[in-house]
């Protein structure tokens, strides 16, 4: 797949020798600032991941992927299990209900590899914690597989929020009209007893905390009807994230500024299952309508390693039940993230 859009890639720019510019044509360069070229073709595509996650599943015995649903198109959705023992707590961390948000799926199949290795460090976390994957709960989206138009996109639509049916899966919590959400209730919340979700997502390139542009933000559920012990694991799964983060150079978080409905998961799942949640969003998206969401790929680096970094936090401090120790009072300091004044 990859070798033919690079073969395309030559061909485009073959032809645009002889060709003379499209002057002022959306295809003409999906650009961040005016400098930058969006190359999501460096991103996995979902027939890569799926050939991936088999790959990984045949190469470990602590680790099975399984198919728990379809999504409107007709893509299988994955769910990779590690450690299996039911006497241990079980962290899930979930991708890319928005399909333009992309870097932390990458992120989370960088940690489905190292979880595929057979070193002291994977056997340690195999016995003393569950971990889940799900990587892309929207592949339709990814792949700008939709049923409207997304072409207007400043990328020209190589990926969009929405399902094919144009709806935002992160907004069908409660009702699960959609077979993405249906299948993750159904098939995955209903079905295993879980005790930590992180809700990975990217948000525009605008946000700052003391006038610098944040690298990611992060909420836990501030519904009130969530059950305050639920809350207070939220905060320490946030806790141990932060601290993961805050000690690398480009790690810059702030607090989202989020509400109380329940048909985001962030409510949602720790409302309805007990589950405590962090949503954890990271900077920029691969595509949008609006050019101040869109980051280019030179940040790719960094915001995976992002994802990597506080997944890898989370399955450590589960595993040796440190997150039960951990602060959660720099909640109480931890600014919102606003806009960066210009
Ligand atoms: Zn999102």
């Amino acid at each position: 797949m990859r070798k033919l859009m690079m073969l395309t890639l030559a061909m485009a720019m073959l032809l645009s020798v002889f060709l003379p510019a499209q002057t002022g044509a959306v295809g003409e360069g999906p650009n961040y600032n005016g400098n930058e070229t969006i190359k999501n073709e460096r991103l996995t595509s979902y027939e890569d991941m799926a050939d991936f996650l088999h790959k990984m599943d045949d190469r470990s015995d602590l680790l099975e992927v399984e198919v728990f649903g379809q999504s409107v198109q007709g893509r299988d959705l994955f769910l990779t299990k590690f450690g299996n023992n039911p006497d241990n707590p079980t962290v899930l961390f979930l991708t890319q209900q928005h399909g333009n948000e992309a870097l932390v799926t990458e992120a989370a199949l960088d940690v489905i590899r190292k979880l595929s290795r057979n070193t002291p460090q994977v056997r340690e976390w195999a016995d003393h914690v569950n971990v889940m994957i799900i990587p892309r709960l929207n592949p339709d989206g990814a792949m700008g597989d939709v049923n409207f138009d997304i072409s207007d996109y400043v990328a020209g639509g190589q990926s969009t929020r929405f399902n094919a049916n144009g709806v935002d899966l992160n907004r069908d919590h409660v009702d699960r009209n959609e077979p993405e959400t249906y299948a993750l209730h159904t098939n995955v919340l209903q079905v295993y007893d879980i005790d930590y979700l992180v809700d990975f997502h990217h948000q525009g390139t605008q946000s700052a905390v003391d006038d610098r542009y944040v690298s990611g933000s992060i909420l836990y559920p501030t519904n009130p009807d969530v059950n305050e012990t639920v809350v207070e694991m939220s905060k320490q799964l946030g806790s141990v994230m932060y601290d993961a983060v805050e000690d690398r150079g480009f790690g810059h978080l702030g607090k989202y500024r989020g509400g109380e409905a329940t048909t985001i998961s962030r409510n949602g799942l720790a409302y309805e299952y007990d589950i405590a949640t962090l949503l954890f969003e990271m900077r920029g998206m691969t595509d949008h309508s609006n050019p101040d969401m869109v980051l280019g790929q030179k940040s790719n680096g960094y915001l995976i390693q992002q994802g990597v970094i506080s997944m890898e936090a989370a399955i450590s401090a589960i595993a040796d039940r440190s997150i039960e120790e951990a602060d959660i009072t720099f909640w109480d300091e931890l600014p919102f993230q606003g806009r960066k004044s210009e």
